[in-house]
């Protein structure tokens, strides 16, 4: 009939959004602010999300990339992505007080590699070359550090000692081409030694879990989170691998109606950095342009809580704040 107003039903991915490390990230500048009062210094953006950052900058934040452009003696942050032993030593040796948001989950994966590292391993880093996190985790680790990004970096690699060799991994990667690269290694090393379990964080694994559960039923999927956030391409490429037509939009103005031609079924989900605000917008957006028929698709509940620091729990106890450490 004409006239009438396009349908689409959609799929909204579940868990999506905010991790259990971006929202206590956020809390930790949010605290820094209330309790030390504006400005608070944050090396890198806290998490990779532009709507996060812009809210907190609006709250008194200063984000900068490199320690020497924090004044002296102002409250120093650092992000959820974890930072090198360099980094933090300059920032200790000018007695800035710091207060640390790395994320616990890659501050494990920091201590796994310097287990290795102590026992003489040589140690790969299965991640991505230039991510903060990447950085942040090479720089944490003495000795011997090869970062592998792909199966034909496996297959150039040299070590030491081929029996004394360990991996860890990038935090938020895909669960499937990990696989893939960890078995390349055993292949290769076949004493080598690595996690348990994978160190590709829960939140990431979910996120994932979730996208696949709906790749059967949509035509497309669109993806919130910054194009520099490592979980939200990683969700992506999922579609991408199963012929979806895949999108990874920061906000609702990046989304382009072309994308609705012939589609019908739309699945939504999020970065582990974006905020729940950023994927309601989009969903106002669709509206504009038909009915839509929304499906909260079932999945993992998590009810994962990380600690605050201690800068912050002492501090908020003091009414002054005083107990912060340089
Ligand atoms: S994605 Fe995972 S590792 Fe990264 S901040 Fe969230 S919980 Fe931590």
């Amino acid at each position: 009939m004409s006239g009438s107003k396009s349908k689409y039903k959609v799929l909204l991915a579940q868990p999506r959004g905010f991790c259990a490390g971006v929202e206590r990230a956020i809390e930790i500048v949010e605290q820094a602010l209330e309790i030390y009062g504006a400005p608070v210094y944050v090396r890198h953006e806290i998490v990779h999300n532009k709507r996060v950052v812009d809210t907190l900058r609006q709250k008194g934040a200063i984000f900068v990339e490199e320690v020497d452009e924090i004044p002296d003696d102002s409250v120093t942050i650092f992000s959820a992505h974890g930072i090198s032993e360099a980094v933090e030593n300059e920032a200790r040796l000018r007695n800035l007080p710091i207060i640390d948001a790395t994320c616990p989950l890659v501050s494990k994966v920091h201590k796994e590699g310097q287990n290795h590292s102590a026992n003489a391993r040589d140690v790969v880093l299965i991640g991505h070359a230039g991510h903060p996190e990447v950085e942040g985790t090479m720089g944490r680790i003495p000795g011997a550090v090869h970062l592998v990004t792909n199966l034909a970096d496996v297959e150039t690699l040299k070590v030491a000692d081929e029996n004394e060799v360990a991996y860890v991994t990038q935090t938020t990667l895909s669960v499937d081409d990990t696989r893939d690269i960890i078995e390349a290694l055993k292949q290769k090393f076949p004493k080598i030694i690595g996690p348990d379990v994978r160190d590709i964080c829960f939140a990431t694994q979910n996120r994932q879990q979730a996208v696949r559960h709906v790749t059967d039923d949509i035509e497309l999927l669109l993806v919130v989170g910054a194009q520099n956030s490592s979980n939200s391409n990683r969700l992506r490429e999922i579609g991408t691998e199963h012929n979806i037509p895949s999108y990874l939009i920061a906000d609702a103005a990046g989304f382009d109606t072309d994308w609705l031609e012939g589609v019908t079924t739309i699945g939504i989900t999020a970065g582990a950095s974006a905020p729940e605000e950023l994927v309601e917008e989009l969903l106002e957006r669709l509206k504009e342009c038909g009915e839509i028929d929304l499906e909260l698709v079932a999945g993992v509940e998590e009810n994962i809580q990380f600690k605050l620091p201690p800068e912050l729990t002492d501090a908020s106890n003091t009414s002054d704040g005083s107990t912060i450490k340089a």
